[in-house]
C-alpha cells in the first residue's frame, strides 16, 4: 500500500511542467489521476503513457480552465472513470507580463479567467463529489507576495486571489476534514519559465539558492499535502521558492 492507494485526483494543466510532475508523483504514490490540458493533446497523452509505463493509471481530458462548463465535464468524466474524487490540484495557469497600461485587455481577462475564475469554477464543480478528508491543492505563486520586477501586477494579483480563496475555503471545508492549501513556487524550470530563458539571470539573482526549482521538487510538496501526514495543514500558503521571498 502506498500513501494514496484508492485515492483519485484531478490535476488541471497536467500536460506539461509542474502539473505533469504532480500527476506523475501522485500516481507513483498510488492515486489514479485525471489530468486536463488546453491544447497539448500529444503532450498530455505522453504523460499518461509514461504513468502507465510506470504501472500507474491516468486519463487525459481536454478542458479549458477558462470555461466552467469544460471543467465541469472534466470533473464528471474523472468520477465516471475512477468512481470518486479525493484530491483536486488547481494547477492550470497563465502569465502575461508588461506595464499595466500596455498589457492588452485580452491578456488581462485571460489571466483572470484561468488563474482566478478557473480555480473557483473548478473547485465548485469538484465539491459536488469531493470526499470527506479530501484535499484541495492550489498552485499559486511566490509573486503573490513578492514581485521584484515591474510588469507582473495582474499576474501577482491573480495569485494573491488564490491565496485569499485558500484561506476562506479552508474555513468552509474544515468541518469535513477537507484541507485546502496553496503552494507558492518560485522560479521553476518549465516551458513558461525556462532555466535557460531570457529572464533566467534575474531569476537566479533573486533566489537565495541561486538556482531554479525543479518540477519534481514542487510535486514532492504536493505529494506531502495530498497525503495523510498533512491532515493538520490547511489554509496555508507555502513558499517553495529557493529563498525568493527571503
Ligand atoms: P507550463 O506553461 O509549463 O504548463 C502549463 C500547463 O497548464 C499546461 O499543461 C497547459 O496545457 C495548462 N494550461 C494552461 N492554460 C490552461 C487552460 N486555460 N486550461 C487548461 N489547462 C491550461 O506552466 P508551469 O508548469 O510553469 O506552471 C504551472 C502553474 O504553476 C501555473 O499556475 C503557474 O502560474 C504556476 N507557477 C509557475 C512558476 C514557474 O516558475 N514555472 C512559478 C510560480 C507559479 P497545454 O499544454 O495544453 O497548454
Amino acid at each position: 500500500m502506498s500513501t494514496l492507494t484508492h485515492k483519485v485526483a484531478l490535476v488541471t494543466g497536467g500536460s506539461r511542467g509542474i502539473g505533469a510532475a504532480v500527476a506523475q508523483r501522485l500516481t507513483a504514490d498510488g492515486a489514479h489521476v485525471a489530468l486536463t490540458y488546453a491544447h497539448s493533446k500529444d503532450r498530455a497523452d505522453g504523460v499518461v503513457a509514461a504513468i502507465e509505463a510506470a504501472g500507474g493509471r491516468a486519463l487525459a481530458l481536454q478542458a479549458d480552465s477558462a470555461d466552467p462548463a469544460q471543467i465541469g465535464s472534466a470533473v464528471e468524466e474523472t468520477v465516471r472513470a475512477f468512481g470518486r474524487l479525493d484530491i483536486l490540484v488547481n494547477n492550470a495557469g497563465t502569465g502575461a507580463f508588461g506595464p499595466l497600461d500596455q498589457l492588452p485587455l485580452e491578456d488581462i481577462d485571460r489571466m483572470i479567467d484561468v488563474n482566478i475564475r478557473g480555480v473557483v469554477a473548478g473547485t465548485r464543480e469538484a465539491l459536488r463529489h469531493l470526499a470527506d478528508n479530501g484535499r484541495i491543492i492550489n498552485i499559486g505563486s511566490i509573486n503573490a507576495d513578492r514581485l521584484p520586477f515591474p510588469g507582473g501586477s495582474v499576474y501577482g494579483m491573480t495569485k494573491a486571489a488564490v491565496a485569499g480563496l485558500t484561506r476562506g475555503l479552508a474555513r468552509e471545508l474544515g468541518p469535513r476534514g477537507i484541507t485546502v492549501n496553496n503552494i507558492q513556487p518560485g522560479p521553476t524550470d518549465t516551458d513558461s519559465n525556462s532555466a535557460d530563458g531570457p529572464n533566467a539571470g534575474n531569476m537566479l539573482r533573486w533566489t537565495a539558492l541561486g538556482r531554479f526549482g525543479t518540477t519534481d521538487e514542487i510535486a514532492a510538496l504536493a505529494s506531502y499535502l495530498a497525503g495523510p501526514e498533512a491532515a493538520f495543514v490547511t489554509g496555508a500558503s507555502i513558499d517553495i521558492d529557493g529563498g525568493f521571498a527571503a
